[in-house]
């Protein structure tokens, strides 16, 4: 990462901070690593980006439902879905510097470095032949070709390097109070993703809601990683949310609903008005015996490059893995006639498209392309700047700040007609104190992108000025047509 590029990384933390977007949680108590809490803005923010993906997945999509599953599972669910035995990173510890990393991180790393220095090729035949040893999980080699690129730790500076280990990133927790001879028997797992919360309940969502092949269910909701290496702010959090959508499809079609959703997902991005040359596909080389595709979409974060959201096309593994630890068939009858025997489909176990997206890292994403610093040229010659966070309306925190000129002269009364006015429909913040300038400022910071002022004027023609947080534009516009103007732009 370049100085440019940190500094901006830290600046868009402070003013997360600042602002009352997020928080590091317990502070007071120094913090805990990789856990965050949502201020006033901040949770208001997420809130909106959850509603945004919830409402495109189930109002928009007459084939998807939602649900709301626990957090806690039958332990069992997660020795069929292949988490006990294989939900772990490889990990490596540097001796000198008791630092842990993550394997891939820690070549990544590397790579960006050469990268920097204009050796692309180089690190991108690195990367190759990372990915190539991950597939095989042949650590030995792994680690040998860390040695041979002489990567060292960026504490110690030294190259002295345990060996590779697996760590599982599930946390555990003990479930009631009974107790048994078995310490085993009462752990539970806090959930790693939400899916599976989603593949346990296909037949009762199938069946109670008659839904027909193809069709999705939607979940939103908390997901919990012991993630080896957690820096980089509300990027990798051992608590966060995710969004995860199980697309559920007739064997044999599942290549074209993977292109269908790899697009759709996509196009959900862009529909925030978020420039496509900051977004890119990364179709992954390293794909589970069960996958048949895989890919991510990256964004170009103030760290680069990262994964936002993934698309897999899962097979029946998941459903076919409940199938066997259950002993519960999970098969669909589809009834439907396939036109090459004439007959219907009949049985099976449907395929599965899931889109994972994170719901913080997406709450970065929006952060990280909203800020802006930006100097303004004054009339009279001098400059002044100001912090702006262009977040779409749709998704803003607060729409409309009503803001009276004055705190006399029937101004703040015409003020409180105009929140009463709008309040039911979309989020207003009133303020009477300082200069309007100000005021205006601390709109710009928390991404209001409508700021109305009530004057002296308005109680001789009903107009009010209204300011746009982006072009810092005014206009006179009649009062009544203020929530009008607002509703729109969060269409
Ligand atoms: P990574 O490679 O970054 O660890 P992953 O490939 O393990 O991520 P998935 O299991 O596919 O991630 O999870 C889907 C989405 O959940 C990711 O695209 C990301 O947005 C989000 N996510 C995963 N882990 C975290 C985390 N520790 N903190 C915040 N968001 C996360």
């Amino acid at each position: 990462m370049s100085t440019q590029q940190e500094n901006r990384f830290q600046a868009i933390i402070a003013h997360a901070k600042e602002y009352g977007f997020v928080f590091q949680s317990s502070e007071i108590y120094d913090g805990l690593s990789a856990v965050y809490d949502y201020g006033p803005y901040g949770s208001e923010l997420k809130k909106n980006i959850r509603d945004y993906w919830w409402k495109s997945m189930t109002q928009m999509h007459e084939n998807i439902v939602g649900i709301d599953a626990a957090i806690f599972m039958h332990p069992t669910t997660w020795k069929a879905s292949g988490h006990v035995d294989n939900f772990s990173d490889p990990m490596i510890d540097n001796k000198d510097s008791k630092k842990r990393y993550r394997v891939d991180h820690l070549i990544e790393g590397f790579a960006d470095t050469l990268i920097a220095k204009g050796e692309t090729q180089k690190a991108e035949s690195l990367l190759q032949e990372m990915e190539a040893l991950l597939a095989k999980e042949d650590f030995v080699a792994l680690k040998q070709l860390i040695l041979d690129n002489k990567i060292s730790c960026s504490i110690s500076g030294t190259t002295n390097w345990t060996d590779i280990r697996q760590f599982n990133l599930m946390f555990k927790t003990e479930f009631g109070a009974v107790a048994s001879d078995n310490p085993d028997d009462n752990i539970v797992y806090l959930r790693p993703e939400t899916a599976q919360g989603i593949f346990v309940n296909f037949l009762n969502v199938q069946k109670t809601a008659r839904m027909k092949v193809p069709f999705g269910i939607a979940q939103t909701g908390k997901a919990f990683r012991n993630e080896i290496v957690a820096r980089q702010f509300i990027f990798r959090m051992r608590e966060f949310e995710q969004m995860e959508m199980q697309f559920f499809v007739r064997p044999g079609t599942e290549g074209e609903w993977y292109k269908y959703w790899k697009e759709a997902r996509l196009q959900w991005h862009l529909s925030l008005g978020i420039d496509a040359s900051k977004y890119r596909y990364h179709d992954h080389v390293k794909l589970a015996h069960y996958a048949k595709e895989a890919c991510d979409i990256e964004f170009e974060f103030p760290i680069g490059f990262k994964e936002v959201e993934g698309i897999h096309s899962r097979s029946d593994f998941d459903l076919s893995q409940h199938q066997l630890y259950s002993k519960k068939k999970q098969q669909y009858y589809d009834a439907d006639v396939d036109p090459s025997t004439g007959k219907p489909y009949g049985n099976y176990i449907p395929y599965v498209i899931e889109t994972s997206i994170g719901l913080d890292r997406m709450f970065l994403l929006i952060l990280s392309n909203a800020y802006d610093e930006e100097i303004i040229n004054k009339e009279d010659g001098t400059t002044d700047s100001r912090a702006v966070l262009r977040i779409p309306a749709k998704i803003a925190p607060v729409k409309l700040a009503v803001l009276p000129l004055t705190k006399k002269d029937g101004l703040p009364e015409l003020a409180r007609e105009l929140m009463d006015e709008c309040k039911p429909f979309f989020h207003c913040f009133y303020e009477e104190k300082d200069a309007i300038g100000k005021r205006y400022r601390r709109q710009d910071a928390i991404g209001t992108p409508f700021c109305v002022t009530i004057d002296h004027q308005t109680k001789e023609d009903g107009t009010v000025t209204i300011r746009y947080r982006d072009t810092m534009q005014q206009e006179r516009i009649l009062m009544s047509k203020v929530r009008e103007l607002v509703m729109e732009a969060m269409m």
